[in-house]
């Protein structure tokens, strides 16, 4: 697809043929198993100053946590018990440092066959080297927006070149590589949209999270959500599945926080993935990206039945195993639009 083809299926009036051509080449692709990923955040501290994040440096007045190893550990088992990937996810804590997080991926690792993906963002590549030789086999780091612009306007003291260039050394590590951007970021029309599609679709990623943008009240960009925030992000998962067919693509808990049934929605439109946050939920509440995420408490063991029951709802079902990238010769990224 080209740019005025994409920019044309975000501002139509009836995204439902796209919608249909997203949900088929899912099926096609990746059936109706749906991939269970669960989350556990392990600090809440962070050394940048992303406008558009709860817990940016910036932002004072507000008790930030760092889970301890033993409670970290605990927590990581009880994940890889529930699910067939485990998530590491952080704010940029360097206090969470090489050895730490060497420790957990090992955890993991014993603790089963999940497989494990870190989110703990830009980090020296000799540690996400030593993370690798530990276990971890996929890393997840958004570009956020694919505007140069923009980019340094929202990350202060970051380019989106680096970002770029840290995207290939993990995929030269040996990574499964995660990226993605945000949806409804102020200053962000189709224009700049389509041109997020169409850096995803160079890149060629392995899983793909595209989520709405929440703002956070204590943020420099508080305020209400962008209008059509929900329609547009669902078009960018569509196109994303059309574009990127070999990709996991989650519905983002993101989308759930912005409307109940949101998660639903996006598995409809492309998504073949669902994360599921097991973080001991005393410090859950305290991980506060943006406003209104649902906070389950339940052992995700016991949430299992329950998301499995919800699917087969939508005539899907939750998938067993590990859920690795679908290989990259065998689907290469497409050109063709909506059928
Ligand atoms: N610090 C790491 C991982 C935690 S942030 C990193 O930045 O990569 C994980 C993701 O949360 C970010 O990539 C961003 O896309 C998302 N995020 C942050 N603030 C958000 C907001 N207000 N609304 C929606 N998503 C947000
Ligand atoms: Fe930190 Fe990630 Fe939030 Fe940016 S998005 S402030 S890097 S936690």
């Amino acid at each position: 697809m080209q740019r005025r083809e994409l920019i044309d299926w975000l501002i139509c009036p009836d995204p439902g043929p796209l919608l249909a051509a997203a949900d088929r080449r899912r099926r096609e692709l990746h059936g109706d198993a749906v991939e269970l990923r669960a989350i556990v955040e392990l600090s809440s501290h962070c050394r940048c100053d992303c406008l558009y994040c709860g817990l940016r440096r910036s932002r004072r007045g507000f008790r930030r946590f760092r889970l301890g190893p033993e409670q970290a550990l605990a927590t990581v088992r009880e994940a890889a018990r529930g699910a067939g990937t485990v998530v590491l996810q952080a704010g940029e804590d360097l206090r969470l440092d090489e050895a730490r997080v060497s420790a957990l991926c090992a955890g993991v690792r014993a603790a089963g066959d999940s497989a494990l993906t870190l989110s703990l963002g830009e980090r020296p590549r000799a540690s996400w080297a030593r993370w690798r030789a530990a276990g971890a086999d996929r890393y997840l780091l958004k570009l956020e927006t694919a505007s140069p612009r923009l980019y340094a306007r929202l990350r202060p003291g970051h380019a989106l070149a680096d970002r770029l260039g840290a995207l290939e050394t993990l995929r030269e590590l040996g990574y499964q590589v995660g990226t993605g951007n945000l949806v409804g970021l102020p200053g962000q029309g189709a224009e700049e949209l389509a041109d997020d599609l169409l850096l995803l679709q160079r890149l060629d990623p392995e899983m793909i999270a595209i989520g709405p943008f929440l703002p956070h009240p204590s943020t420099p960009l508080a305020g209400a959500p962008a209008p059509r925030l929900l329609d547009l992000t669902l078009r960018c998962l569509a196109l994303a599945r059309l574009l990127l067919p070999r990709a996991h693509l989650p519905a983002t808990t993101a989308l759930g926080a912005l409307l109940r049934g949101g998660r639903e929605l996006g598995l409809a439109a492309g998504a073949n993935v669902l994360m599921e946050d097991v973080t001991p939920l005393a410090f859950r509440r305290r991980y506060e990206l943006y406003p209104g995420r649902a906070l389950v408490e339940e052992p995700l063991a016991l949430r299992r039945p329950r998301l499995d029951a919800r699917l087969r709802e939508l005539g899907r079902r939750l998938a067993s195993g590990r859920g690795d990238a679908l290989p990259r010769a065998l689907h290469p990224p497409a050109s063709g639009g909506p059928a």
